[in-house]
């Protein structure tokens, strides 16, 4: 071997996850004494409900504390298939749902079992940072389908039809989306489960926040509206945003039984079952009272409206209404070209630093979720906290010359 290349090749090119990254740096500069307003995590700041937590140490004193089936406790995934029953609809068996470690590891077993080097997976931008890195490390290509802010961030149907090849294995939906808040409507749901059947590719849609909307609908996917595309379409989802349960790292995949079957071999063989204490708790989750979802959507509602409201009323910035999740994704471009101490903003990267310099605001730059144009801020954190945080970003803005 050539000592002087130690690492493998896929790695790299690999980026760390950019929104962890700038995660990590504010709450480095925060316990060193910097008064850090993070606007970066998208992470629910309410503490996991207690009832979760009570499941988990009686899953701890009851001593159950070793390995289970690779796939997650029949239990966890009978609850799952309950949820996917009461909000899409669907029937799933036991069979059709593997539990992983979080959502990421379920997306990530996923790509690794449909994605052949060389073959393609379709991914509308703006998207969530880690898509593309997941596509590129089954050796897949990850090909672009750009939307525009003007358009609500939505999918147009006739150029997804144009990026199609005999190469395309997937696409990736996330609805309500990170970075934009954006939900998918019927007509382009029922565009995209037309395609797929037609021309033989898989839906991922990733539903983590599926829960987290804000018109009083109950979560809908592309099987809430053609049943018929079961065959094509796997779920991802998890337990981190609806019941704040982050650090848990439980999420699932729900998809045809031979995808299932697959991904769950690929875990036997790097991370075995998911953790058997975080699974109970996971289960209290899914099968206990659910009124602290509504609360904690909203007050997300409350300050989705204070955020937006007081982004846009800033010279400059403009920013859509988010229907879901706990991001808002301002257009910042008007500012770029402009300087500090002279220092040029030339894109959201310098924007980003610029701001966590001089206004202590941590956010992260569009350029992460491939549109430069954007910063993503999240308001998954108190109201106080985002009011500060404005107030800094109004005042720094009007710095620039
Ligand atoms: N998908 C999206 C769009 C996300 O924002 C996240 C958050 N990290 C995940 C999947 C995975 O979440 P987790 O691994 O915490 O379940
Ligand atoms: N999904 C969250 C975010 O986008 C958590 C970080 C991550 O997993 O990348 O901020």
């Amino acid at each position: 071997m050539n000592w002087n290349n130690p690492l493998a090749k896929r790695v790299l090119d690999l980026k760390p996850s950019p929104t962890l990254a700038v995660d990590a740096k504010a709450k480095a500069l925060k316990a060193k004494g910097e008064d850090i307003v993070n606007l970066s995590a998208g992470e629910p700041d309410f503490d996991t409900p207690d009832h979760i937590k009570e499941a988990a140490i009686s899953a701890i004193r009851d001593g159950f504390t070793k390995y289970t089936a690779v796939a997650g406790i029949v239990e966890l995934r009978e609850a799952i298939g309950k949820k996917l029953k009461r909000d899409y609809k669907i029937e799933y068996s036991i069979d059709e749902i593997v539990v992983s470690t979080g959502g990421k590891q379920g997306l990530f077993n996923c790509l690794q079992a449909i994605v052949d080097p060389g073959t393609e997976v379709i991914i509308p931008v703006p998207y969530w940072v880690s898509y593309p890195a997941m596509v590129e490390l089954s050796g897949g290509k990850p090909v672009y389908l750009k939307t525009t802010q003007e358009n609500g961030f939505a999918i147009d149907i006739s150029k997804l039809e144009s990026l199609i090849t005999k190469k395309t294995r997937a696409i990736i939906l996330n609805s309500p989306s990170n970075p934009t808040g954006a939900v998918y409507n019927e007509e382009t749901l029922k565009g995209v489960a037309e395609l797929a059947i037609n021309k033989g590719f898989y839906i991922i849609t990733d539903d983590i926040y599926d829960e987290i909307r804000f018109d009083g609908r109950s979560p809908e996917n592309v099987l809430s509206f053609v049943p018929e595309a079961k065959e094509h379409v796997i779920i991802a989802n998890g337990v981190s945003k609806t019941y704040s349960m982050t650090g848990w790292r439980i999420g699932y995949l729900a998809g045809p039984q031979p995808v299932i079957k697959a991904a769950t071999k690929i875990q036997s063989q790097s991370t075995s079952n998911p953790n058997s204490i975080a699974q109970k708790a996971a289960l209290a989750a899914l099968t206990g009272p659910q009124d602290c979802v509504k609360e904690m959507v909203a007050a997300f509602k409350e300050r989705r409206k204070f955020i937006v409201e007081r982004l846009n009323a800033i010279d400059g910035i403009r920013c859509n209404m988010p229907e879901g999740a706990f991001y808002c994704f301002p257009n910042m471009s008007s500012f770029y070209g402009k300087s500090f101490n002279g220092k040029k903003i030339e894109g959201s990267l310098e924007l980003a630093d610029y701001l966590l310099e001089e206004a202590k605001i941590a956010c992260v730059p569009g350029i992460a979720f491939g549109d430069d144009e954007f910063i993503r801020f999240s308001y998954a954190t108190d109201i106080k906290v985002i009011e500060k945080g404005l107030d800094r970003l109004e005042s720094a803005l009007s710095r620039l010359e």
